[in-house]
């Protein structure tokens, strides 16, 4: 896997995907919501807040509620996604850039967020996924706690597995707040990690797809 900061990065907005809204369902029933209130309590009281003012009085519960979209992917099966397969006669990369995520660092729980660019081989068989999956795929992993690089190797992984696709490149581009905000505060610094698998570890096709990709 290759990571490298860069400081400027204007996609081409060619092939653009939008990803419409959080597919993905609530894990309502796997959340302690009343530990996380709680939890954010304390954090009010460790920062010298006053729990009783206005703004703050419903903020715990607010939180909690927001937790649970924000880490909904927690225990989603992305196996499930690729159930249903399309017949193709073509064994072309097909290639869907730009899917916006949005996840936490789980080393700060900061938000990163930023777009993935997704390229596969279809399996041996001619299978390809429909591409709303693929978009799903990585709402199922970014919302977790999660680290860019293990998020990266995660969808190219689910993809081979769930598609038997003959190679796959994912692409990762974020800004991280825990870099942005916190620490060495260089906002606007965006974080690059790529992964393939099969077929596109190759270099020449490797070398392809991201050129496919505009990276
Ligand atoms: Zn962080």
């Amino acid at each position: 896997m290759f990571m490298y900061i860069t400081y400027t990065l204007t996609l081409s907005l060619q092939f653009k995907f939008r990803h419409k809204g959080a597919t993905v369902s609530h894990n309502d029933n796997q959340m302690d919501k009343k530990k996380i209130e709680q939890g954010v309590r304390l954090i009010l009281e460790g920062i010298g807040e006053d729990l009783t003012r206005e703004g703050l009085v419903d903020t715990p519960e607010r939180v909690a509620r927001s937790m649970e979209e924000i880490f909904s992917g927690i225990n989603q099966d992305p196996t499930e996604l690729f159930k249903v397969t399309f017949d193709v006669d073509s064994h072309d990369i097909v290639v869907v850039k730009d899917i916006p995520f949005y996840s936490m660092c789980e080393h700060h729980l900061l938000p990163f967020f930023g777009t993935v660019h997704i390229g596969y081989i279809p399996s041996a068989n001619g299978k390809v996924c429909g591409l709303s999956k693929l978009a799903r795929c990585v709402e199922v992993y970014a919302r977790r706690p999660q680290i860019q690089e293990r998020m990266t190797q995660e969808i190219v992984q689910a993809i081979q597995d769930g598609i038997g696709a003959q190679g796959v490149i994912v692409v990762v581009e974020a800004e991280h707040l825990c870099m942005s905000m916190r620490g060495v505060s260089k906002a606007g610094a965006k974080t690059r990690t790529i992964k393939t698998l099969g077929s596109l570890n190759d270099k020449d096709a490797r070398k392809e797809a991201l050129s496919l990709l505009d990276i």
